[in-house]
Order: structure tokens, then sequence, then C-alpha cells
């Protein structure tokens, strides 16, 4: 075992009880109130945060509204927007460490792969969309209006930026699915209120120092810490804010969806997933094993596009499932500061819960539990499961539990794997493992989700588009797409 030595700023981050950020302030809750924060790997509380009431979130709003409207930041020219998020970028580089151990004390997941995946991920996507800064267009287009001939006209479209952004995340990796947000945001010249996840909200608050630090003016980004009944919902009534910006269930994202299309928010919703790996009997059918286990306890399995269905072409079905179980059983599980682990525990004992629910669930209609299907204390840990025997249309393979449980299924031919991958009301990423190029190339079209990937499962790039047909969400994430979603088009005629 080799534990991780925490740095003196992860300690003393953690040990002032971090504040609020609103404008310039950085403040309690409104009436005192504060939440604890808690080490899944061992169930300790690790220290209090503010619990933000309506109130705090409505001064945040203010403060980013008037930010929006009236401050030098409306003013920005695309250059230092740019070298804004530049900055910030360097600057989590320099505290990628101490992001790290945030990020795994707050979180359970190891400091280790949060520091080279979800920090450097964000550093990177912020990276890509200071690019963004300085290449956004509009357009000039010659006009007829047909209703005044004589006329003369010079016309052209603007793209501008859409305002105050009401920014809510979920907890499985908040500094990642936080900077996904702002990242836009900023390069488009916004201004951003933040709700982390009521479990996850340090590295949020680490965030919001490192903004001040780069030098963005004050009330540009603020961050409330709260729950989401009550911050959350706060964010999503204020009608100051222009567009709400969701990553979470889909049952809370359908919520927000009605509260916003209310008001005519616009909005964006990144929800859950239940995606489908599909292995052909022509793969590589190690790299395939290894790449479904991968694609399902990455994260402990608390990933949205995790591949939690798996399905065999039956030639194979048994040798695949056995390869995966004995990945499974090898994988060692513990504290994520201990850098010889391989598994992390749940966020929180209520997803222990209800990752176990399922678990007893499979056990209870007769499915065959392949390898793990236990849990452990006195952190929040379920040992990765692979479970067999069950039928496509169970509960196990139609919703999204969001831990490391992963269902396989065998299927006959090409038409059989699509109809099961696509029988789901999610659609956020599928993979297909195989070396046909041309099954490959048939089968991409008909997979109905946002992205498809061959050979390998969740691999994400800042350039490429990231979001959900169906269930899954509205809108993406990332890329280019991302920067749309955060503008607003405005058309102009002048009449010569
Ligand atoms: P959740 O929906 O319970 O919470 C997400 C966020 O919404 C939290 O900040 C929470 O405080 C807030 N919230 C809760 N109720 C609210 C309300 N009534 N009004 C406003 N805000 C409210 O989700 P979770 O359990 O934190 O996260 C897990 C879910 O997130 C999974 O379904 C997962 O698939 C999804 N997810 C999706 C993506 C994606 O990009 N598609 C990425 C990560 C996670």
């Amino acid at each position: 075992m080799a534990i991780a030595t925490l740095l003196p700023a992860t300690t003393a981050f953690i040990q002032r009880a971090p504040r609020m950020l609103i404008g310039a302030e950085w403040v309690e809750a409104a009436d005192g109130q504060t939440m604890p924060l808690r080490n899944p790997a061992t169930g300790e509380q690790l220290c209090v945060v503010p619990r933000a009431t309506v109130d705090d979130v409505d001064r945040a709003v203010l403060a980013a509204r008037q930010a929006f409207d009236d401050s030098p930041w409306s003013r920005t020219r695309p250059r230092e927007r740019q070298n804004l998020l530049w900055k910030l970028a360097d600057l989590m580089q320099r505290d990628a460490e101490l992001l790290a151990q945030l990020e795994c004390l707050n979180n359970g997941k190891s400091a280790t792969v949060a520091q080279v995946m979800d920090v450097q991920l964000a550093i990177d996507f912020l990276r890509y969309m200071a690019g963004w800064a300085t290449k956004i267009e509009g357009s000039s287009v010659e006009v007829s209006v047909p209703l005044m001939p004589d006329q003369q006209f010079h016309s052209f479209i603007r793209r501008e930026a859409v305002g105050v952004v009401g920014a809510i995340v979920a907890w499985n990796f908040p500094l990642l699915l936080a900077c996904w947000k702002l990242g836009p945001a900023l390069a488009t010249g916004c201004t951003v209120v933040l709700k982390p996840a009521d479990e996850t909200p340090l590295t949020a608050l680490k965030l919001a120092e490192l903004v001040q630090e780069a030098g963005y003016p004050d009330g540009v980004f603020n961050v409330v810490t709260g729950t989401g009944i009550t911050a959350g919902a706060a964010l999503t009534h204020n009608p100051r804010v222009d567009k709400l910006t969701f990553t979470g269930s889909t049952a809370v994202g359908k919520e927000i969806g009605k509260i916003a299309m209310d008001s005519m928010t616009r909005v964006t919703l990144e929800l859950g997933g239940k995606s489908p790996t599909i292995v052909m009997a022509d793969a590589d059918l190690g790299s395939a094993a290894a790449g479904a286990a991968s694609a399902i306890f990455f994260n402990q399995g608390q990933v949205c596009c995790a591949g939690s269905r798996l399905y065999v072409q039956r030639k194979h079905f048994d040798n695949v499932v056995a390869d995966i179980a004995g990945i499974a059983n090898a994988m060692k599980l513990g504290s994520g500061l201990d850098t010889s682990v391989d598994m992390g525990p749940l966020i929180s004992a209520r997803q222990q819960e209800r990752v176990w629910r399922y678990i007893e669930m499979g056990r209870e209609s007769g499915a065959t539990i392949a390898c793990g299907g236990e849990q452990f204390g006195p952190g929040y840990f379920v040992k990765p499961t692979v479970i067999v025997d069950v039928d496509q249309q169970h509960s196990l393979v139609q919703e999204e539990i969001f831990g490391p449980v992963l269902v396989a299924i065998p299927f006959d031919d090409e038409a059989d794997a699509l109809r099961m991958a696509n029988d789901s009301s999610y659609g956020l990423g599928a993979s297909i493992w195989s070396n046909d190029l041309a099954a490959v190339h048939r089968m991409i079209p008909r997979i109905k989700s946002g992205s498809v990937w061959v050979n390998c499962h969740s691999a994400l790039d800042p350039a490429l588009p990231f979001g959900g047909y169906k269930m899954s969400g509205v809108g993406r994430e990332m890329g280019y797409a991302a920067i749309e979603h955060y503008t607003e088009l405005k058309s102009v005629l002048i009449k010569l």
C-alpha cells in the first residue's frame, strides 16, 4: 500500500471551511446554515460548507447580471477573454495536484487518476475553449426583402453572448463538469452562477479562487454551495438567468426543462445514460474484454456514458464475461489516496444503498452474479459486479444504476445487437468492438446515441460534441456546438 501524502495546501483548504463566492465576497450562507461533506472512503466528516439560501442565490445572480450588463467584462475583447482563459488553465495546471487531492477526498476517486484525467481534461478543455474566444463569427447576407423592392439594404447576423448562465452539475466529475460549463461561458463573454453538487463543492470553490487570481472581474463567476431543492431550484426559477445548463439525472433534468420552458430561459440538459458495449464475434476479444471492464468500472461506474449494458455475440459470450469477471475479481478496492488501488468507494451511503438494491433485485429475480455482488464499509464500497441471465426488459438493463454493475446479454447477429442496443430510453453513448469495417459503418448510423466509439469507450475530446439522444438530454457540450449553445443570433437589417 502506498498512501499519497496530502499537500499542506489541501489540508489548509479543507480546514478553513471554504466559503461561497458571490460577486467579490467570500461569504457564509445568509442564515449561517452549513452542510457537512463526507470522505466517501471512510464515511467521516471532511468539513462543512455554506448551505445557500434562496436569498444567497438571488444575490449571486444579481452579481452575475451586473457583471454582464454593466461591468468592464461586458466590453472585454475576444483576445482578452482568450488570454484570461489561458491564465486560468495555467493556474489550474500549477495547482493540479491540489485539485486532484480535493476531488479524491470529496468524491472518493483516485487522486492519481483525478490528476491525469479529471483535472487535465478540464485544463485541456479550457485551453480549447480559449481558442474559440477569438473565432466567434457572424455573417453578412445579401437580402431581397420582397415587400420593399425599391430599397437597398445592408444585412448581417451577429452572434452574441447569451448572458447570465445558471450552471448546475452532478458529483461524479465535479471539476470537469463545472469547466464544461465555464469554458464556453467565459469564451463567449457570459457570466456564471455555478451550483455544484451537494456532495462535491470543494473543487468548484477552489476553481473560484483561481478565477479571481486569474483576474476576472468580480461577478463574472459566482459559486453557491447548497442543496438542489433550495439553491438549485432558486437558480432555476430566477428570472435574471438567461440560460440554464444542467448536468445530472434525467428526473431532475426534466423538471428543470419544464421550468425553463415556462420562462423561455435557454436550456441545455446533460442527463443519464445506459450505454451499450457491443462485442462482435470478429473483435479482438482480449481488448474488448479489457475495454468493456474499463467502460463500466472506471470511476466506480459513476459515469454518465458508462458501458453498463454488455452485448456479446453468442459464441464468445461466456469467454468474454469470464475475462471481465477475472479483471473485476483482481481489482483492489480502497481509498483513492492509496496509489495501488484500482477502485474507490461510491459517492455516498445513499448511492451505495441504491446500487445494492439493484444487485439484490437481480438476485431475487433469478439472475446470476458472475462476480462481485458484495458491499463493505466503513466507506461506501461495492465490489465490481457482473450480472448475467437477465432479460432485456429487466430494470437492471433498462434503468441507470450509476455504480460498478454490468449486465451482460448474448446476441445472435448484427440486427439483434442493434435492436437491443437501441431498446433503451437513454441514448448517450455506445461502443462497437469489431474489426469488420463494413459492419461497423453499417451500425454507426443506426445507433441512437450522441456518441459512438469503435474499439474504445468513453474516449472524449474537447473538439467532439458530447450529449444525448432521447432521455439523455438536450443540446451538446464541447466542440463548437458548445459555443452555439452559449450565444444568441441577432439579425440586423439596415435600410440604406
Ligand atoms: P441529480 O440530478 O440528483 O443532481 C444533479 C444536480 O442537480 C446537483 O447539483 C443537485 O443539487 C441539483 N438538483 C437536484 N434537485 C434539483 C432541483 N429540484 N432543482 C435544481 N437543481 C437540483 O444527479 P446526481 O445524482 O448528482 O448525478 C448523477 C446523474 O448525473 C446521473 O444520472 C448521470 O448519468 C448524470 N450525469 C450526466 C452527465 C452527462 O454529461 N450527460 C455527466 C455526469 C452525470
